[in-house]
């Protein structure tokens, strides 16, 4: 008799798709696991291409450049079935500019007296922690967390380090003696061993770096063939609708769709306009996003930076970081040139973001010159710019609550937030492909049960 009753319900779930919010790795993963398993997906894709933040340009010059990832691992590659496409790097390192020298991070800072004595009483005599700064100081050393981490944690979020949670800190930190491991074991194997880059899977020596031939969007082709069928493009999700606290359709392009379950990738703080019909995500309404500029200019010459990547705790600059991405995939850049990208932290609307993009270029050339003035006249030009209000998650003390609430629930039955600005984590592209498997798990769960 319930068997009777409840199977129309059960066929009726079925036959509606699943509909996935935004073609990025996180959208486009969970849509071909969920097809895996025998669901119905629909791929709603606001933008002309997949890939989101990952997407990758190739001009006519032979320069190729990533918006966001430039760095995955081979496990990541093999996952998405793009090993074969897939080069290993060699080297990957990371300096930090202070005071007119360059550092290697972390053993070169670690190496200095004052930052090694400081952070010996931190690990002596901790002190309580309430926020970001005091994780820092904790963690580091207050010699350290003054010059470096705070400096940094505050150009990246655009918030004091006094007002961020420690779960900044802890987002970040791999590990003296992890560290000290993978970098011998990337001497001696001759590959950029990952450190890092996952905590939902173990790194080891047998992770590393490696980049897909073309540019880094070529990851993402093995599932896109998998799926492609199921995504419609230059199609925005402009509602969601929830009746008794459960999805049942959404609105895409003018049209409304019954879906038995929604997956959204896109920024929580816009979720409480895009779901109707609760009032239950009101809250990530004040959650905040640190918005980028990503900056590329040319030179001629190789390896101009003292490694990979170069971290710029210095107020006074536009940028806190700069990556020479030829340093440790030299086929991005034509021989004997190179390109620096440029991060700087902004708001939608002030003087950064307003410049044209021959005043950003000079802004970085200025800013580059003060801590390599040799480097002028290697200059060649500037390359792509890329502006985006939604680059970094902020983990503002006041709502952490909220979003460790949220990362376990949306709340809402049939509704699933996944990926960076779904999850609203600063999660790199292999954790979010491990964690959106998990998550389908969930979704298959829901949508097979009989309610
Ligand atoms: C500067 C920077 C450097 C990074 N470096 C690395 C790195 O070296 N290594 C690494 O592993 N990771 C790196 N990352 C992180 C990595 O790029 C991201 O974590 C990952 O690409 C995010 O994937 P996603 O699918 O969660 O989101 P996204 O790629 O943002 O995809 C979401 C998609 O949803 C679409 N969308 C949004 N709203 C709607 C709507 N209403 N309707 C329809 N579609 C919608 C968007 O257009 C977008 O395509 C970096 C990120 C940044 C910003």
């Amino acid at each position: 008799m319930n068997v009777a009753v409840r199977a129309p319900a059960v066929w009726r779930r079925l036959a509606k798709p699943v509909a996935v919010i935004g073609a990025g790795i996180a959208g486009l993963t969970a849509a071909a696991d969920l097809e895996r398993r025998g669901l119905q997906v629909s791929v709603f894709e606001t933008g002309r291409a997949v890939g989101g933040m990952a997407s990758s340009f190739k001009d006519a010059e032979g320069y190729t450049y990533d918006f966001g990832a430039h760095f995955v691992s081979n496990r990541l590659a093999r996952a998405l079935g793009a090993s074969d496409i897939s080069h290993t790097v060699g080297h990957y390192g990371e300096a930090v500019a202070l005071a007119g020298r360059s550092y290697s991070y972390p053993f070169g800072l670690a190496a200095s007296p004052r930052y090694a004595a400081s952070a010996i009483a931190a690990r002596l005599k901790p002190g309580a922690v309430d926020n970001a700064a005091d994780w820092f100081r904790n963690a580091y050393g207050a010699a350290l967390a003054e010059d470096v981490a705070i400096p940094l944690a505050e150009a990246w979020s655009g918030a004091a380090a006094t007002e961020l949670s420690p779960a900044v800190g802890q987002k970040l930190s791999a590990g003296v003696l992890k560290t000290l491991y993978l970098k011998a074991a990337s001497r001696l194997t001759g590959r950029a061993v990952c450190n890092g880059y996952s905590h939902e899977m173990p790194e080891s020596p047998g992770v590393y770096h490696v980049y897909p031939e073309g540019g880094l969007s070529r990851l993402l082709e093995p599932t896109m063939q998998q799926i492609g069928h199921r995504i419609a493009l230059e199609s925005r999700v402009e509602r969601i609708f929830v009746e008794r606290g459960r999805v049942v359709a959404v609105r895409v392009n003018g049209h409304e769709i019954g879906v038995s379950a929604a997956i959204s990738t896109a920024p929580v703080h816009i979720l409480p306009r895009l779901v109707e019909g609760t009032d239950e995500l009101d809250e990530l309404g004040q959650f905040r996003y640190r918005p980028m500029i990503f900056v590329n200019l040319r030179f001629e010459g190789r390896n101009l930076l003292p490694d990979t990547m170069l971290w710029v705790p210095d107020r006074t600059q536009p940028f806190f970081r700069v990556t020479e991405a030829p340093f440790s995939m030299p086929w991005l850049a034509p021989e004997g040139r190179t390109q620096l990208t440029f991060d700087i932290g902004c708001e939608v609307g002030d003087a950064h973001w307003s410049m044209s993009d021959e005043e950003l270029a000079r802004t970085c050339l200025d800013g580059l010159c003060r801590i390599y003035p040799h480097l002028r006249t290697r200059y060649i030009g500037a390359g792509g710019m890329l502006k985006t209000p939604f680059a970094y998650p902020v983990y503002l003390s006041r709502y952490e609550p909220r979003r460790q609430e949220f990362a376990r629930d949306t709340g809402i039955a049939g509704f699933y937030s996944i990926g960076r600005n779904g999850e609203f984590a600063h999660l790199l592209m292999e954790d979010i492909y491990w964690r959106t498997l998990k998550r389908t798990q969930h979704v298959a769960d829901y949508v097979g049960r009989d309610v």
